[in-house]
């Protein structure tokens, strides 16, 4: 391909003096696990997130499940989350013996429908699948939490969803894997609910050079019970054993090839804001394309440029014969997945989620996309299109 999908050389180009600088101080100093530079990372993006715990961690999909170790969650425990998601946001859920309740996601943002959670948390309090589909055969389950997710960097309806968890008691674990740098209502996405999680994985809008993440909040107990799980349920001493943890700090030198990325994160923020306009502009009065909804009040991080065509595989066709890279996210939603067959769902079950698997299509999204470019992607997306 001629064009990158996410162009992550221009950056590295840019930063690469820093970044080798960074790498190498780790490499003399010799403190690879736990270094003085997780440490500074951690008050940097804590500060960045406006929470008062941020804390590095060895993926997002790590960043979840501690999230949720914290909580307690396990087997009878029920987690609403929506199915058009990365498998890893369901997969912790299951991991950990709990069980994922599918809540279909609004047509316009794509994000997790508070009217639908409403309905689900009704039908699993009757115990009545006829209200809203529920998981088959895994008997009586107790609402603990919802995993609203983020969805292409979009933030998920947090006020709606708040409420609703409130009056259930539930916890909101923010899957902002994708929409970190995001705001919503001037909060920075990983800041919403009790906990937050993101990633680092190099294709994120914030990402390293190999597996990371981290886990926000508030919650100062929270905060101690993650830091002590992610290294091995340790207690105040190394070789204390508090409670059953898991291996999952972020690596000093990931940490350090964070730093200068973070330092210029706003910046590509707004660049990254800029091709969505830019895209936003060219492809809007192409007919039959339906872009993502944003709603008022929120930013996304743009870790994905969508849209949905009754023709999305001629577009995408016609585009790689371009040289022009697409990827479509999700094409099979989870609750299609043969991972979770066991739960029973019909793939109608979640008629939006269907929909959109079979409509969706993502455009080459990063920083350091020019105008000309833009351009050129997005007259072939209307070529193609009519
Ligand atoms: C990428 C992603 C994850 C998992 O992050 P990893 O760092 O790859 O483990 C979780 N949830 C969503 C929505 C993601 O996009």
């Amino acid at each position: 391909m001629r064009i990158p999908f996410i162009d992550l050389k221009q950056q590295f180009h840019r930063l690469e003096p820093e970044i080798r600088r960074r790498m190498d101080a780790v490499l003399a100093h010799g403190q690879f696990i736990l270094g003085p530079e997780v440490d500074e990372l951690e008050r940097e993006l804590a500060a960045f997130t406006g929470v008062r715990h941020a804390i590095g961690c060895s993926s997002g999909t790590d960043a979840l499940l501690l999230a949720l170790m914290a909580h307690g969650v396990g087997p009878g425990d029920a987690i609403f989350l929506p199915p058009f998601t990365f498998v890893a946001t369901a997969e912790v859920v299951a991991l950990l013996g709990a069980t994922p309740v599918f809540v279909d996601v609004d047509p316009e943002t794509f994000n997790i429908d508070p009217e639908a959670l409403r309905l689900a948390l009704r039908a699993l309090d009757m115990g009545d699948p006829g209200k809203y589909p529920l998981p088959a055969g895994v008997g009586r389950l107790t609402p603990r939490g919802v995993i609203p997710v983020d969805i292409f960097g979009l933030s998920a309806d947090y006020a709606a969803i708040q409420s609703l968890a409130d009056k259930h008691g539930l916890f909101v674990l923010q899957d902002a894997a994708q929409s970190f740098g995001g705001l919503y209502h001037g909060k920075r996405c990983g800041a919403m609910g009790h906990v937050g999680a993101t990633s680092f994985f190099p294709a994120k809008p914030l990402g390293c050079y190999g597996d990371g993440g981290a886990v926000f909040t508030d919650d100062d107990e929270l905060a101690a019970l993650m830091r002590s799980l992610l290294f091995h349920g340790k207690g105040g001493h190394k070789y204390d054993n508090d409670r059953i943890g898991i291996n999952g700090r972020l690596d000093t030198l990931q940490a350090a090839i964070l730093l200068p990325k973070l330092a210029i994160f706003t910046e590509e923020l707004d660049a990254r804001q800029r091709v969505a306009e830019r895209y936003t502009e060219l492809l809007a009065p192409v007919p039959g394309l339906t872009l993502q909804a944003i709603p008022q009040g929120c930013r996304s991080a743009w870790a994905q440029f969508s849209f949905l065509h009754e023709r999305r595989d001629a577009i995408q066709q016609a585009l790689h014969a371009a040289g022009i890279p697409t990827a479509v996210y999700y094409p099979k939603p989870l609750h299609m997945q043969k991972a979770f067959a066991n739960l029973g769902y019909r793939p109608e079950d979640m008629p939006v989620s269907l929909d959109l698997s079979r409509r969706i299509m993502s455009l080459p999204m990063h920083p350091y996309l020019d105008d000309a470019l833009i351009a050129e992607i997005s007259a072939a997306v209307a070529g193609a299109a009519s």
